[in-house]
């Protein structure tokens, strides 16, 4: 996809786009935001319920750093479909709750290597592994402790 300018509307249309090439089956049926966090760390994405109890809507946050054009699409699309995969789950979304805990037995990569994105998360995966510390240390402007990003980089 070409664009210049990573914000919320961009996010919007990569969501769509995934969505209806891998999740279509996976019916959204409450309101579903995407939108770009802060920038952070250890977290690359998340998925909560919104404030209002009844009819809540479902917000997928992705790390702000990913509007940087340095970070690769791929990166970016592997973090949306695992938040949405929680959503299809019954994490933070109306689906009945397929497993006792998000991330049970690696049900969300196995879910997303079924679905066909395999390369895509091996990719991700490896730029995560290869870039990302780097890229902390060259983007981040806190103070970092001197602790390995990858013991505690989860999302
Ligand atoms: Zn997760």
């Amino acid at each position: 996809m070409q664009n210049d300018l990573r914000d919320n509307k961009w996010l919007k249309e990569r969501f769509r786009y995934l969505y209806q090439r891998y999740f279509s089956d996976i019916e959204i049926t409450n309101n579903l935001i995407i939108k770009f966090g802060r920038p952070c760390r250890t977290r690359l994405g998340s998925i909560k319920k919104g404030r209002r109890v009844e009819n809540f809507n479902s917000i997928i946050t992705i790390n702000g750093y990913f509007r940087d054009l340095g970070i690769p699409g791929y990166v970016i699309d592997a973090v949306i479909a695992h938040e949405f995969m929680h959503y299809a789950h019954g994490f933070a979304s109306p689906h009945e709750q397929a497993y006792a805990t998000p991330h049970k037995g690696g049900v969300i990569d196995y879910d997303l290597k079924e679905r066909g994105l395999g390369d895509i998360l091996k990719s991700e995966k490896q730029w995560v592994k290869e870039n990302w510390e780097n890229y902390l240390k060259q983007n981040h402007t806190y103070k970092s402790r001197r602790k390995s990003i990858f013991r505690i980089l989860f999302r």
